[in-house]
This record gives structure tokens, C-alpha cells and sequence, in this order.
């Protein structure tokens, strides 16, 4: 679990991970980073740091590390105009920034030393990663061509008894945007690679079984 002054560092945290979830994601990650030891994980999408608090201190139990990979400039349902825009995160050229609040949540936490900030797109940086992971944690762009994207460049690094986890997963169109659903949780499952261990609000995990991905 997630002790009391790092629980107060995330909850104080602007971001989109309701509590009962990051403790759900800790759960889920502590499982996969203490069976397969040294394997580190990766986080695509961190924002302001708020479910990088929950998989930090799983690193941190473990032994092992957490890659943040966010460009930083946020999702398009961020941008301004748009349902989830926070003008507070607008830097001085008129552009979303959440680096600094990154960092500074990370420093807070005193996350620093295993928590390391990958700053770039998602895309790219997946189609050079080479480093299996015990545990992938997706919750970047749900525009429907990045979370595909996300899907195809990532689920692969998963190694076999790691898990991929996946935010914002909603069955029922109602309930919120498809493309988590549609564009990565369906296609994980219909590969064969990976079967559904546990769920939480929108937080699905898969465990990899299989290697029919390459
Ligand atoms: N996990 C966070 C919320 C992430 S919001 C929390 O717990 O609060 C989604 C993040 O994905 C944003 O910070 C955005 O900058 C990032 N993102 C969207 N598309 C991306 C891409 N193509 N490459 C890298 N980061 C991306
Ligand atoms: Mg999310």
C-alpha cells in the first residue's frame, strides 16, 4: 500500500487517477515487479506526476524503476476549448507544459532516483524502447490514432507473466470515449498475448501469456 505522506503527495496531485484506482494500479504492479525481478516498468502518459506517485513507491518496494513518458503537451482533450483543459498548466508561450509540476511532484515525493523522466512522444520512443518490462501502464492520448499507436509500439515490451495496464477503459460508449476499449484492450485480448487479471473502475490489467506479438 501506498503509505500515508506519499498518498497525500498524489491526492494533492492535479491529474486523473481516483484513489481506489492508483491503489488498484499499485497492487497490480507490486504483483508483476516482485515475480519478475529487475524488469522495470514504463508509464505512458504521467501529466502531473499523480499515478507516477503510485508506481514510484512500487519501483522504490521492488527494486526497480519507472520510466514517465509524456511529451508534456498534453492529450487533445487537454488543449483549451476542449472538456479536460486545466489553464493553470499553460506556460508563458501560451502552451501546455506539465513538466514542471512533474518534477516538482516527483521531487516532493523524493521519487527522483527511480522515477525517470522520458520526455518525448510516446510513438517514437516505444519504436526504439528494447527493454522487456515486467509491468506497462498506458494511459496517454485517447484520440483514437494514438491510443492505437500506443497499442502497437508498447504492448510488445510486455514480457511474458508482466502485465499491461490500461486506463480509461470503458465498454459502454455512455460511460466515456472508446479508443482505450477499442484501440488496446480488444486488440490485447484478441492477439492471444495477454488474459484479463483484475479490474477497477476504468483500470484493466492483462497479464501476457502468450508471444504471438513481435
Ligand atoms: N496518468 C496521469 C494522466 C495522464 S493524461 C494521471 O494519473 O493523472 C495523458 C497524458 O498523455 C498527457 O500528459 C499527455 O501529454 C500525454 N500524451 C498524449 N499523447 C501523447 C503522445 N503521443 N506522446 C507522449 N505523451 C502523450
Ligand atoms: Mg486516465
Amino acid at each position: 500500500m501506498l503509505d500515508t505522506p506519499l498518498r497525500t503527495i498524489a491526492l494533492a496531485t492535479k491529474g486523473f487517477m481516483p484513489e481506489v484506482e492508483g491503489d488498484a494500479l499499485y497492487t497490480a504492479a507490486h504483483l508483476a515487479c516482485a515475480a519478475m525481478p529487475g524488469l522495470p516498468i514504463v508509464e505512458v502518459g504521467s501529466y502531473c506526476g499523480r499515478s507516477t506517485v503510485w508506481l514510484g513507491a512500487v519501483a522504490r518496494a521492488t527494486g526497480t524503476v519507472v520510466y514517465a513518458v509524456d511529451h508534456h503537451g498534453g492529450s487533445e482533450e487537454n488543449q483549451a476549448g476542449w472538456e479536460w483543459h486545466d489553464p493553470e498548466i499553460v506556460d508563458t508561450n501560451g502552451r501546455i507544459n506539465t513538466l514542471p509540476f512533474f518534477r516538482s511532484t516527483m521531487q516532493r515525493a523524493d521519487l527522483t532516483s527511480v522515477v525517470r523522466e522520458c520526455v518525448g512522444d510516446s510513438q517514437v520512443i516505444g519504436t526504439a524502447w528494447n527493454e522487456p518490462l515486467a509491468f506497462c501502464f498506458v494511459d496517454g492520448g485517447h484520440a483514437r490514432d494514438v491510443a492505437r499507436a500506443d497499442y502497437a509500439v508498447w504492448a510488445r515490451h510486455v514480457a511474458v507473466g508482466g502485465s499491461l495496464a490500461i486506463h480509461d477503459v470503458f465498454e459502454q460508449s455512455a460511460d466515456g470515449g472508446q479508443a482505450p476499449f477499442e484501440e488496446i484492450y480488444l486488440p490485447a485480448v484478441q492477439s492471444g498475448d495477454f488474459i484479463e487479471i483484475s479490474q477497477c473502475g476504468s483500470l484493466r490489467v492483462l497479464q501476457r501469456i502468450a508471444t504471438y506479438l513481435k
